[in-house]
């Protein structure tokens, strides 16, 4: 029986990417990756994972040292773009649109996925793995003495056997259901997408010049576009292979599955919900590539790495919360990094079983902290002033906290894991509370907020914070010091959010617009907390000028 010191099932992203991980970590290590499909992968039409972000673009162009391909044969992205409802959905130019106006310093790309997987299947070769099409895993018997995977290629069962497993079989997650692992995920969302030939500028979408020239020309169509209205989102997204793909994610609370779960519902649906995306899908109807659904994709797992018994999950196979800010390529890329470390430490003779149970709790608690930023936030969309805050909030953490972490390589060091998790105090556990607090503020806020706004164009990079954050995403520190930048952005983010709380409380409660607060409490419920007016305040003032650029209304005077 051939051996092998890791056996991948599934060859898609995270599998391809989990054998160039562990190559270039270490070309010595003998890899099988066992891929299902038969042929290359299809151009375009292939599967949806197109827009990547900020952590998992360092980690295809810096980690697996993809740079080269994707900037040569991917499109870079100009960030994520949004617009929300207005009285007329149809005229795009007076919806209020929020994204970045000029190029963007820190790189990310819209991918094809795939040319991407087809190139990642040839580097993984180059690098000495085993790739193998039309492979279906039927079996993986665990063991001690090294685990035995069952195969059929044509027609014909094949054993290998290896030391570790590493399931990246999607959403078939095999060793899941093997295992019996699944757990149960409280976040329900359903999507359907096309992918059309050609080249869809959404520019071109309306005649409006000064609309037009408020960005520099192009720069608009290499955003991932969102066109938001309550419950739901449909992307945009452009591809290298000079096709379009677009989709629609709905939450089935507003938007029954059945109401667009084929194609000529999901156009009729399109008709009433964006009515230019509508018209634009039913002209390129002779370029139509394909159409899919997928329902209920939400789905959380129970154990991520087993290192005692030397397997682990990643990618879909694991847990997957939801398409919205594109983080599937990120939640790839740490799982990635802490599964590839359990396996090298193991294969170079250490005892792994600790760790391996520290980065399964971390990454656990990753996800489970991730679940308040989507859970029942698709209520919000139809929301204009509501989801600025948001968007702005969620990209602010994320920029200053994960994604800091990862690029610094936190998430595999056991001192910094310590630090920001081990006690209940802990920078990681408030930066939890933290979110979660303003999370159910923003659903809080939901019934009091009805104001529609127009025509208003807002720039993330406008707010000092919000650049500061995403430039210093690439800055590396030691240890200590990395900590000490994670404590220091927490205070800056305990700032925004009571500046934000200040305002909306102001709006809704008639709080006095300077009253001190507690960003661990920030509740409009509870409307008896202690209002104290600061002689000196206590949020920096760059940093509230800051939140008042994401306010639309008139802000209170101090009395
Ligand atoms: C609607 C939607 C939109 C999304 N948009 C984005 C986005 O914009 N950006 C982003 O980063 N992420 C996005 N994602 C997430 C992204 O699609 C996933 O993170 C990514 O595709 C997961 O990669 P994977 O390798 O785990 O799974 P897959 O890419 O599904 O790969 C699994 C592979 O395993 C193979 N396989 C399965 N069973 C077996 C078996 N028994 N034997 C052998 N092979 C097997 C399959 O053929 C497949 O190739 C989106 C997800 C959804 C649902």
């Amino acid at each position: 029986m051939q051996e092998y010191d890791v056996v991948i099932p599934g060859g898609g992203l995270a599998g391809l990417a989990l054998s160039i991980q562990l190559k270039h970590a270490n070309p010595d290590v003998s890899i099988l990756v066992l891929e299902r499909r038969e042929n290359e992968a299809t151009t375009a039409a292939h599967k949806v994972g197109e827009s990547t972000v900020e952590l998992g673009s360092h980690y295809l162009r810096e980690v697996l040292g993809l740079k080269d391909y994707l900037e040569e044969h991917e499109l870079p992205k100009h960030g994520l773009r949004f617009f929300f409802p207005s009285h007329d959905k149809d005229d795009i130019p007076g919806r209020v649109e929020l994204g970045p106006r000029e190029r963007l310093p820190q790189p990310s790309h819209q991918l094809d996925r795939g040319t991407l997987e087809n190139h990642m299947t040839n580097r993984t070769r180059e690098l000495g793995a085993t790739y193998i099409l039309g492979a279906t895993v039927k079996d993986i018997a665990v063991s001690a003495s090294g685990h035995v995977v069952m195969y059929v290629k044509d027609g014909q069962e094949i054993k290998v056997k290896c030391k570790w497993v590493a399931d990246a079989s999607g959403r078939g997650s095999f060793m899941k259901r093997k295992f019996q692992f699944q757990k149960p995920m409280e976040h329900h969302v359903n999507a359907v997408w096309w992918r059309l030939k050609g080249v869809i500028d959404i520019d071109d979408w309306s005649d409006n010049k000064e609309w037009k020239n408020y960005l520099k020309p192009g720069l608009r169509l290499l955003s991932t576009v969102h066109f938001m209205d309550k419950g739901y989102w449909l992307w945009v997204i452009p591809l290298g292979s000079k096709n379009t793909s677009i989709g629609i994610v709905a939450d089935p609370a507003v938007h029954p599955f059945d109401t667009f779960n084929k194609y000529d519902k999901a156009m009729e649906w399109l008709k009433v919900n964006e009515p230019r995306g509508y018209k634009m899908l039913s002209a390129e109807t002779p370029n139509l590539m394909d159409f899919k659904i997928l329902k209920h994709y939400a789905h959380h797992t129970g154990k991520v790495y087993c290192a005692e018994e030397r397997w682990g999950v990643t990618g879909e196979a694991g847990a997957f919360l939801d398409p919205l800010y594109s983080p599937g390529t990120d939640f790839i890329a740490m799982n990635n990094s802490w599964l590839s470390d359990l396996i090298l430490k193991d294969l170079a003779g250490e005892d792994v079983t600790r760790l391996g149970e520290v980065y399964e709790q971390a990454h656990l608690s990753l996800v489970d902290n991730w679940i308040p930023v989507y859970q029942n936030k698709y209520l919000l969309m139809g929301n204009a002033q509501i989801m600025v805050m948001k968007i702005f909030w969620d990209w602010a953490t994320y920029w200053s906290v994960p994604t800091l972490i990862f690029t610094n390589k936190g998430f595999t060091n056991l001192k910094v894991l310590k630090e920001l998790f081990s006690s209940a105090t802990g920078l990681g556990r408030r930066f939890g509370a933290l979110n979660k607090q303003m999370q159910d503020l923003f659903l809080e806020w939901l019934p009091y907020q009805n104001e529609v706004f127009e025509n208003r164009y807002i720039d993330p990079y406008d707010l000092s914070y919000m650049r500061q954050f995403q430039l210093g995403i690439d800055k590396q520190y030691e240890p200590g010091a990395l900590v000490e930048k994670i404590a220091s952005n927490m205070q800056i983010l305990e700032q925004v959010a009571a500046a934000m709380f200040r305002l909306i409380s102001a709006q809704v409660n008639g709080t006095p617009p300077n009253m001190k607060v507690d960003p661990y409490n920030v509740s409009l419920k509870n409307n008896t907390h202690p209002v104290e007016i600061e002689s000196e305040d206590n949020i920096d003032p760059a940093i509230s000028k800051d939140v008042d650029l994401m306010w639309f209304y008139a802000k209170k005077e101090i009395a």
